[in-house]
């Protein structure tokens, strides 16, 4: 079935020019460049530094709109025609809440799992009627909720974007998709689970980056999952399809493989290739133990390449040229080794054509809604972690 999906393969040449970038000799000019401009850059930081505390310390109070600094006597600017907040009234983006939440609307409300995974439902899902525009809807409803999402909790917490360091604004976004917790034990760098984010707030900069990206890649996939099953039975997106997907993710190696795949090549994108942690999608591959062809691995690492390239899209909206400068430039200031070309070679450089796609697409739900249904027992105890 898998191999069958071998004829819609096609190189991925932007992730090719990425790598092969790295291996190329050119590279050392790149991160020359990039090192060189970081110390001129802190630089002239420093300088900006010398002249400005004293100033900004007498000014207490900011306009909400313009984000203008003011002193303690002032009480409105009258160019925006709002009164001033107190600086102390700002919340640091790491303490922000945010509750966003993402709606695919559908006629049918589920109450339970035995109303949506009947026999009429498995066909429905089977008979795939999917499109590539039904998909860039899904993409472009995430894109849409999310940036509704940035403008409030900008607005809420009066966040003023260029005052921001590269982790905040990584961590800002990543709180207009989902709920970001923090933790200050374990090994783990973060996980995703149960609509949450949980980061090591220990950790350096350059790694809370790329786990925010790599774990807000876990969350997206399965965000355009529950999008596609709610668009083939056209239903309204609920904690019950939230499940049934993290369910499918999770139930067998293949699919556990192309949302582990995605999410590393997601990390690579928005990072540096050849720098990252592999172990995650190694340690499956290593519990197959043969149950997967060489050739059926590297076609399910092409499907979580194709998905990776559609989180980049949706990414994109927020990591503009200027932040990802910004992020490698953090990244390359943790890692001063070259990149690891063993590792490199891991790396899968096709995706899928946008037939070729749909059809891994039905594949990874249909089969996975079978399962699913199987196995309502299971679905109930991850409902119970949802709601806690
Ligand atoms: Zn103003
Ligand atoms: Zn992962």
């Amino acid at each position: 079935m898998l191999n069958g999906l071998t004829k819609y393969l096609e190189s991925d040449k932007e992730k090719q020019a990425l790598i092969d970038d790295l291996i190329n000799p050119k590279v050392v000019f790149y991160e020359k460049a990039l090192k060189s401009e970081m110390r001129y850059s802190e630089a002239s930081y420093d300088l900006r530094e010398m002249d400005t505390p004293a100033r900004l310390l007498s000014l207490t109070k900011f306009c909400p709109k313009c984000q203008r600094r003011y002193p303690e006597e002032e009480n409105a600017c009258y160019d925006c025609l709002v009164t001033l907040k107190h600086v102390s009234d700002k919340v640091p983006v790491h303490d922000i809440e945010s509750r966003p939440t993402f709606e695919f609307d559908g006629k049918t409300i589920y109450d339970d799992f035995q109303g949506i995974l009947t026999e009429e439902n498995i066909t429905k899902i089977n008979d795939f009627d999917f499109k590539s525009a039904d998909f860039k809807h899904i993409i472009n409803n995430l894109k849409r909720t999310s940036l509704e999402n940035l403008d409030e909790v900008i607005e809420k917490n009066y966040v003023d974007m260029d005052e921001l360091t590269t982790l905040e604004s990584v961590l800002l976004f990543a709180k207009t998709f989902v709920n970001v917790d923090y933790k200050s034990y374990g090994q783990e760098l973060g996980y995703f689970e149960f609509g949450t984010i949980t980061i090591d707030d220990r950790q350096s900069d350059s790694f809370q980056i790329t786990t925010l990206i790599h774990e807000l890649a876990h969350f997206l996939l399965k965000e355009i999952l529950v999008g596609v099953l709610c668009d083939l039975l056209d239903c309204k997106s609920s904690s019950l399809v939230d499940v049934i997907v993290t369910y499918i993710l999770s139930y067998s190696n293949f699919t556990r493989l192309i949302d582990e795949y995605s999410a590393h090549c997601c990390e690579g994108r928005f990072t540096v290739y050849g720098y990252q942690d592999y172990s995650s999608f190694l340690q499956i591959i290593a519990q197959m133990d043969g149950e997967m062809s060489k050739e059926e691995i590297e076609i399910t690492k092409s499907i979580g390449n194709t998905f990776a390239n559609s989180i980049k899209d949706i990414l994109e909206i927020f990591i503009d040229h200027e932040l990802l400068r910004q992020i490698k430039r953090e990244f390359l200031m943790y890692h001063h080794e070259k990149p690891n070309y063993e590792m490199l070679k891991l790396e899968n450089c096709e995706k899928l054509t946008e037939e070729g796609f749909l059809k891994a697409i039905w594949l990874v739900v249909s089969d996975g809604f079978i399962v699913a249904s199987e196995n309502m027992d299971k679905l109930e105890e991850y409902l119970k972690e949802v709601k806690q």
